[in-house]
C-alpha cells in the first residue's frame, strides 16, 4: 500500500459524509487517466517541439505556433494563431470553464536563445535522448514548461473535465530579445487576458542538491533593470600636462563613490519569507538569524555577512553593477569626455526617479551628467498568500513531503512584469526539478532536461492546474 492510499483512507474515515455523498470526490462517468500513455506522449511531443528551430533572432515562432495549432485542433480546443510580423506569431487557446471563477493563464514563450556558441555533444535542435536526458535548446528555457502546460489542456479536453475557470494557454514570441510577442498581444488583444486572476510562467527554480532536500523556489517578485549613463566633460589636453579636473578623473572619482555606496537595506515580504524558509538549511548561528530576520536585519554585522554573499545581497537592496567604461583614443591625449554605464536593479516598490536622485547626491558633482538609458520599468511582485500559491505548495508536498517550498525574488526579469501590471497574480513555477549542473546549461551548451522530470512534471502540472481551476 502506498502512502497516498493510506492518507485517502484516513480522510474517508474522518469525513464519511464527504466520501459517500459528494459527487466532487468521485465521478464515475469520467474515464480513468492513463498516465503512462500521456507521459510517453509528453516526452515525444517535447522532442518534436525542440526540433522546431525558434532561435531568436530571428525567432520564426510561427512554426511553433502551427505545432500547437495542430495539437489543440486535434483535441477540439478552440485556438488561434496571431501573426504580428513575417514569421512571428503568438498562439492562444482556451478551455472554457463555467465562469464561476476568473481565468487562469498558462504562459510560455516559444522562442529560444541562439545555439551557435559551439560545445554541444549532440546537435542543439535534435531533441535526442542520451542517458535519460532530453537535449536541445529550449529544454529548460522554456519549451519543457510550454509543452507541459499544453499537455494539461490536452488531457483535460480528452478526459472531458469541467472547470469553474477558463484555462488559457498563451504561447508568445520574442521573450528572449524584446518581448514583442507579449507587448503586441497586450496592445492589440487585451480582451484575451482580461479579467484573469492568475498566471503561471517561467521564473521559478527547483533545485536538487546532493546533500539536502529539494528546494522549490516559486518566483513571486522581480527586480527591474535601470540602466544609467554617467558622462563627464571637461577641457582636454596633452598627456604631459595633467589636468586635475579632466573628464576621466572626474568620472573615476564619481564611480569610486558609486561602487563604494551600499544602497539601504529593505526587506520585501517575499524575501523575508525566503530567509525564514531557508533557515533550516543553514548552520547556527546563521540559522537563528534567518529565523528572526526582521530583527537581525538591524544588526550591522549580520547585514555585512549578507552583503558579502552575492546571492543574498541582491535580495536585500537595490544594486549597481558597473558594466561599461569609455574614454580616450590615444595614450598621450587627455580626452574631453568620459562615460560609464551602470546596470542598476531595483527592488519591488522602488521608484526609478528617486533612485537616480539618490545616486546624484552620492556622486555629489553637478558636472557629471546622469541619464537613464533604459525605459523605466516598474519592479513588480505578487503576494505569496493566495489560493494558487497554497495549491502549488500542497501538490509539491504531496509528491515530495521533505521538499522546501519558498517564494523567491528573481534578480532578472520575465514576462510576468507585463501581466502583473494588468492586475494578474503571476507566479514563476515549473514542476521540473534539476541539479545545479543541469540548470547551468540554460542559455549554454548541452541544454537538457531529465526525461523522468518531464514524466512526473505532466502529472504535477495537471494536478496543480486542475485543482486551481475549481477553487
Ligand atoms: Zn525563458
Amino acid at each position: 500500500m502506498n502512502q497516498r492510499l493510506i492518507s485517502i483512507s484516513l480522510l474517508i474515515a474522518a469525513f464519511p459524509i464527504l466520501a459517500s455523498g459528494s459527487s466532487i470526490a468521485y465521478r464515475p462517468t469520467q474515464p480513468p487517466i492513463d498516465w503512462n500513455h500521456y507521459q510517453d506522449e509528453a516526452v515525444s511531443l517535447l522532442q518534436d517541439y525542440i526540433r522546431i528551430d525558434t532561435a531568436n533572432p530571428p525567432g520564426n515562432e510561427l512554426a511553433a505556433a502551427e505545432f500547437f495549432h495542430r495539437l489543440f485542433d486535434a483535441a477540439d480546443i478552440p485556438n488561434r494563431i496571431y501573426v504580428f510580423a513575417p514569421g512571428r506569431a503568438d498562439f492562444y487557446a482556451v478551455l472554457k470553464g463555467d465562469g464561476a471563477l476568473r481565468p487562469l493563464i498558462l504562459l510560455n514563450h516559444m522562442d529560444v536563445v541562439r545555439a551557435d556558441g559551439g560545445g554541444w555533444t549532440v546537435p542543439p535542435f535534435s531533441g535526442e535522448i542520451v542517458n535519460g536526458n532530453l537535449y536541445g535548446r529550449g529544454a529548460v528555457d522554456m519549451k519543457d514548461e510550454g509543452l507541459l502546460q499544453a499537455m494539461v489542456l490536452l488531457i483535460a479536453a480528452r478526459q472531458h473535465l469541467h472547470f469553474k475557470r477558463d484555462l488559457v494557454f498563451l504561447a508568445t514570441a520574442d521573450e528572449e530579445v524584446d518581448d514583442q510577442g507579449s507587448a503586441w498581444l497586450l496592445a492589440h488583444h487585451p480582451e484575451l487576458i482580461a479579467d484573469a486572476e492568475y498566471l503561471i510562467t517561467e521564473g521559478g527554480s527547483n533545485l536538487k542538491y546532493a546533500d539536502h532536500e529539494t528546494i522549490y523556489g516559486i518566483g513571486v517578485a522581480e527586480k527591474a533593470p535601470l540602466w544609467i549613463r554617467l558622462t563627464a566633460r571637461s577641457r582636454g589636453g596633452h598627456g604631459s600636462i595633467p589636468l586635475m579636473d579632466s573628464a576621466p578623473n572626474q568620472l573615476i572619482r564619481a564611480l569610486n563613490r558609486v561602487i563604494n555606496w551600499e544602497p539601504p537595506v529593505r526587506l520585501i515580504p517575499a524575501v523575508k519569507e525566503y530567509f525564514r524558509n531557508i533557515a533550516r538549511l543553514e548552520q547556527e548561528p546563521l540559522a537563528s538569524e534567518f529565523r528572526r530576520i526582521q530583527k537581525s536585519i538591524h544588526n550591522p554585522d549580520f547585514v555585512e555577512q549578507l552583503t558579502e554573499n552575492e546571492r543574498f545581497n541582491y535580495q536585500i537592496r537595490d544594486t549597481i553593477s558597473l558594466t561599461m567604461l569609455r574614454a580616450g583614443e590615444q595614450a598621450n591625449v587627455i580626452p574631453g569626455k568620459a562615460t560609464a554605464q551602470l546596470d542598476a536593479r531595483l527592488l519591488p516598490g522602488e521608484a526609478p526617479q528617486q533612485f537616480i536622485d539618490e545616486l546624484r547626491s552620492v556622486i555629489g558633482n553637478d558636472r557629471i551628467r546622469i541619464q537613464s538609458v533604459s525605459p523605466f520599468r516598474i519592479p513588480n511582485a505578487s503576494s505569496a498568500h493566495t489560493r494558487l500559491y497554497r495549491i502549488i505548495k500542497q501538490v509539491i508536498h504531496q509528491n515530495d513531503p521533505q521538499a522546501l517550498v519558498t517564494p523567491v525574488l528573481n534578480s532578472g526579469y520575465t514576462e510576468s512584469q507585463m501581466y502583473r501590471q494588468r492586475g494578474i497574480i503571476c507566479y514563476g513555477f515549473s514542476p521540473v526539478v534539476v541539479t545545479p549542473e543541469v540548470e547551468a546549461t540554460e542559455h549554454a551548451a548541452n541544454e537538457r532536461v531529465p526525461v523522468d522530470q518531464i514524466r512526473s512534471g505532466v502529472r504535477m502540472m495537471f494536478e496543480i492546474v486542475t485543482r486551481a481551476a475549481n477553487q
